[in-house]
């Protein structure tokens, strides 16, 4: 299959995170020739950067898996309800041997764009170092959040301390693959940003600095993790009714295990819907978001009750009164944005040596030599610790050069909203396949889970393209309009599209994403599956599957 004048891959794969690694695995096993990239120097995607004291999963452990193997299921116990960032990662480099996946990926290897040659129905492409490599089908598995975002602040660069973004904090300069340990003994430490990032930090970070100063924009609902050791009878217990812990994720919404609760919130008495929100807010995991009455994700009333409730909560925890108000959501109500999981993170703001700077009152006016320069105050500091997340979802796509058949770039067909078909695929841009993307049934999700069947769902459709004789799939621009279409009327259903976050691709540090706009699938895991299962079954309804008589000159296949 090898082209004369370049590489020849018949499939070629961006990313080596859990995506893409199962992604390589089954297209190889399914015959193709496969090679995958990744920025990075190994296995890992998000496990691999993010490094930062306290990183750790919101999933339940056992469930943040590869589901696709026994052999993967039965041999890996985790040694904690909610996973550290080490043990993830340890967790997928187990994987990675099991797949043995790491002789087909190219790592520390920049993908910069891909131009789709018509004449040869393929695309060619481009690689950081300047080398390029040819191949018909395309598969970004960039990750939802691996473009990290740093915000624009004057003075910046001017710094003489150390400042770091949170995907890249400092390597531990052994060259360990664990977690970075970081001590800040007596130092004065700045953390801008307070979402899901920021609160583990911060929670990490108090414990050692001799001050350490947030500086918060928009205060998040945090809600207790209630982490814990998983001891082997557990794990055990766990291990012998595997499938049908799977099977149950994959009847829940969001692929976690939790099941919201079908009547609303307002129907019961405020008594009884408190004595749940407290069962579940001391509860392990996210059954206060996701297992929950069920309107308190669309109703604004039922929204309102549980907002309080965790209100309270703070109120509560953190003992200076006018702290808690700060630190208590005003301009959006519980769960509409992703709930940060924390670990102690109120009780931080009772210790003398943590400040909470409010950065709307005061906003940050430029970063200064020494430190952190505000309407109101200079702060010195040795470490700037930027927790200001990603360009989410679309970044990663929009950072490389990606032409489709007209030359028009993804970045520019997508300059005013994203449009895709099934999150999957996009007009114009012929054998392109975007995992775990805007649009797709993954991104809103327990990922580890909704990756798996999106990769294999893709899997399958090359290969019925490969037995039927095609090698050519494009979309109709009916099929994208009308899936694009049923992401907003879905979203217009939920709360969630009325607050500004990264679901709906708010970000207010990048050129022309301050508009919120519709990104993530919110019809639940077992509508996607469905409709995704009903598309192949009519022989992949809305992809227009054809074969090029071009192709089978070009690339002699
Ligand atoms: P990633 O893991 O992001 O991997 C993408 C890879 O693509 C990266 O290695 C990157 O280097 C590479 N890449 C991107 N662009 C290029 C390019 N141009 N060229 C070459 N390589 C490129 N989700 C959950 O469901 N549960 C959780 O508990 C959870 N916790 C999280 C904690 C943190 C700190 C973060 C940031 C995210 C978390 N997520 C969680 C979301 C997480 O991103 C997914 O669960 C999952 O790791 C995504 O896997 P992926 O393989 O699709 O993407
Ligand atoms: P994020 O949720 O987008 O939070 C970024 C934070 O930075 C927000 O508080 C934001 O404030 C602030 N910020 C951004 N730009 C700023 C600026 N110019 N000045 C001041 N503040 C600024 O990003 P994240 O915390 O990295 O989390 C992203 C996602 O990753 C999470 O939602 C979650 O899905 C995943 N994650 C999961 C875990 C876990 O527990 N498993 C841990 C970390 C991350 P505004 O809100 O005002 O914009």
């Amino acid at each position: 299959m090898k082209n004369s004048n370049d590489t020849w891959y018949d499939a070629v794969i961006i990313g080596a995170g859990l995506t893409g690694m199962y992604q390589l695995y089954l297209l190889r096993k399914a015959g193709l020739s496969v090679r995958g990239f990744d920025a990075a120097g190994d296995v890992g995607g998000t496990w691999y950067w993010n490094r930062y004291p306290g990183c750790r999963v919101d999933t339940e452990s056992y469930v943040y898996c590869y589901g696709f193997s026994d052999e993967l299921l039965n041999e890996w116990s985790w040694s904690e309800r909610f996973a550290s960032q080490p043990e993830v990662l340890r967790y997928l480099n187990f994987a990675a041997d099991k797949m043995d996946v790491r002789r087909d990926f190219q790592f520390n290897t920049r993908v910069t764009g891909a131009r789709y040659d018509e004449m040869r129905n393929a695309w060619t492409v481009e690689l950081e170092d300047g080398d390029r490599v040819t191949t018909r089908y395309l598969i970004s598995a960039t990750g939802p959040l691996s473009a990290a975002q740093m915000p624009a602040y004057d003075g910046a660069a001017s710094f003489r301390g150390e400042s770091f973004h949170s995907y890249y904090w400092p390597r531990d300069p052994s060259g360990s693959t664990a977690g970075e340990t970081a001590d800040f003994t007596g130092k004065r430490v700045a953390v801008i940003g307070t979402g899901a990032t920021g609160v583990q930090i911060i929670t990490e970070v108090a414990k050692s600095a001799g001050e350490l100063f947030v500086f918060q924009r928009t205060p998040n609902w945090c809600i207790p993790l209630g982490n814990g050791p998983l001891v082997a009878a557990e794990m055990d217990e766990i291990k012998s009714r595997y499938g049908d812990i799977l099977d149950f994720c994959k009847t829940t919404p969001t692929s976690f295990p939790y099941m919201p609760i079908n009547m609303s919130a307002l129907d019961v008495s405020k008594m009884e819907r408190d004595a749940l929100f407290e069962r579940l807010y001391n509860t392990p995991g996210y059954g206060i978001w996701l297992g929950n009455y069920k309107d308190t994700w669309s109703s604004k009333a039922a929204n309102g009750v549980v907002s309080e409730f965790v209100a309270s909560k703070i109120r509560e925890r953190v003992k200076d009164q006018i702290v808690a108000e700060k630190l208590i959501p005003k301009n959006h109500g519980f769960g509409t944005r992703r709930v940060p999981m924390e670990s102690g993170y109120y009780e931080v703001y009772n210790q003398s040596n943590v400040h909470l700077v409010d950065i709307k009152e005061t906003p940050i006016e430029r970063i200064t030599q020494e430190g952190i320069a505000t309407s109101a105050h200079r702060y010195e500091l040795d470490v700037i610790i930027y927790a200001t997340g990603f360009d989410a979802l679309t970044g990663a796509l929009d950072r490389m050069e990606i032409r489709g058949r007209s030359g028009l770039t993804l970045k520019e067909a997508w300059a005013a909203d994203p449009q895709t078909y099934l999150g999957l695929q996009i007009a114009g841009f012929p054998n392109f396949f975007t995992l775990v993307a805007a649009q797709n049934g993954a991104s809103f999700c327990n990922i580890a889970m909704c990756s798996q069947m999106q990769v294999e769902w893709v899997t399958d459709m090359i290969r019925h393209m490969q037995q039927n004789g095609f090698n050519h799939s494009e979309l109709s621009a009916a099929a994208q309009d009308g899936w694009t279409a049923e992401i907003k009327r879905l979203l217009a259903k939920t709360l969630l599209g009325e607050v500004d976050s990264w679901f709906v691709g708010v970000n207010t540090n990048v050129a022309g994403k301050s508009e919120r706009r519709a990104l993530v699938y919110t019809g639940g895991g077992p509508a996607y599956r469905a409709i995704c299962a009903e598309v192949a079954a009519g022989g992949y309804e809305g992809f227009q599957l054809k074969r090029t008589a071009q192709s089978k000159a070009a690339a002699k296949d």
